[in-house]
């Protein structure tokens, strides 16, 4: 994509996609009751965000901070407007999300064969193998497919990854009929200028409309590499987790997915339309925190934190 085709974009709403409910919660080290992961899901609901990843059918044994995903889409507030998605996996997975009523899945492989290996024992070649019959049926009962890449510009493995390998695996997923495609930073190292040549050859082949971006935020440049997406390729779709909730596997200490208030504020700073009300999730978050027993690393927190406006009957 060249440069000048980037106008018309910028008029399309950014649309942010809350992920604390699944990603933050499922890399922190202890699980929360259904009943609150179920009120933070609907504390988002009123913050104004467009879709909330509320669980994954998963195995409990493997990621036990997910388990009773089922019974969390039943109980929550559904709000109109918002879409309520899910990671699934497998078949059975998605036996589960279609029995809970889930609007959207979410299916995922890496770009990084090794790093693949290591996630989830396949190969980037086994793991679509195994979605294909996933992602056909789910398209099949109405559901929309989102496809996560990780490793998409650096792996934790193999170092940097050639954009070819990143367009190869995104083409697979598209011919298996997913329909968005996430991008994910999974390191939170790369910067704008890392992100370039990867940016061109996605948005050169696919609508940005179709493209979303996972940033995690471990070097501080999650919220630069957003605004460049906005800007420069006109995508427009941004995953955030409430708080900065979830870890970094591959970096212990260091903080995970951008939070969702600083994407909101850093784009309502440059003048893009966002409908979510940043303060709303900083509130949600500090009650989810306050369970986990962890700070919010987010600016935006820092800043209300050092005002001394915080929501008051959270603050004592
Ligand atoms: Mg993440």
């Amino acid at each position: 994509m060249t440069l000048t085709s980037k106008p018309t974009e910028e008029a399309r709403p950014i649309r942010i996609i809350e992920v604390g409910p699944r990603d933050g919660l499922q890399n922190e080290p202890c699980s929360l009751s259904l009943k609150t992961r179920v009120e933070f899901i609907n504390a988002l609901s009123a913050s104004g965000v467009s879709e909330i990843e509320a669980g994954a059918f998963v195995s409990t044994n493997a990621v036990p901070q997910m388990s009773g995903s089922d019974e969390v889409f039943r109980q929550l507030t559904r709000m109109e407007g918002v879409t309520y998605s899910a990671l699934v996996p497998n078949e059975r997975g998605l036996d589960r999300a279609l029995e809970a009523g889930v609007q959207k899945i979410a299916v995922f492989t890496a770009a990084s064969n090794t790093f693949n290996l290591h996630n989830i024992h396949a190969t980037i070649t086994q793991s679509i193998a195994r979605l294909r019959p996933v992602v056909s049926r789910a398209r099949e009962a109405g559901l929309q497919v989102r496809g996560y890449i990780s490793t998409v510009v650096f792996c934790p493995y193999e170092g940097p990854i050639h954009p070819a390998n990143v367009m190869g695996v995104m083409r697979q997923l598209l011919d298996i009929g997913v329909e968005e495609i996430a991008l994910g930073e999974t390191l939170g190292k790369a910067s704008p200028r890392d992100f370039r040549p990867l940016l061109d050859k996605v948005c050169s082949y696919l609508s940005p409309q179709r493209v979303a971006l996972h940033l995690h935020d471990t070097y501080g440049l999650a919220v630069a590499n957003a605004l460049n997406a906005w800007e420069q390729y006109g995508i427009t779709a941004f995953d955030g987790s409430a708080g900065g909730l979830g870890g970094c596997p591959y970096a212990p200490g260091a903080s995970g997915n951008v939070a969702t208030e600083d994407l909101a504020s850093a784009f309502k700073a440059s003048g893009a339309l966002v409908s979510v009300d940043e303060r709303k999730v900083v509130t949600a978050a500090q009650k989810i925190a306050e369970e986990l027993g962890r700070t919010i690393s987010s600016k935006l927190f820092q800043v209300l934190a050092l005002r001394n406006d915080l929501a008051p009957q959270l603050t004592g």
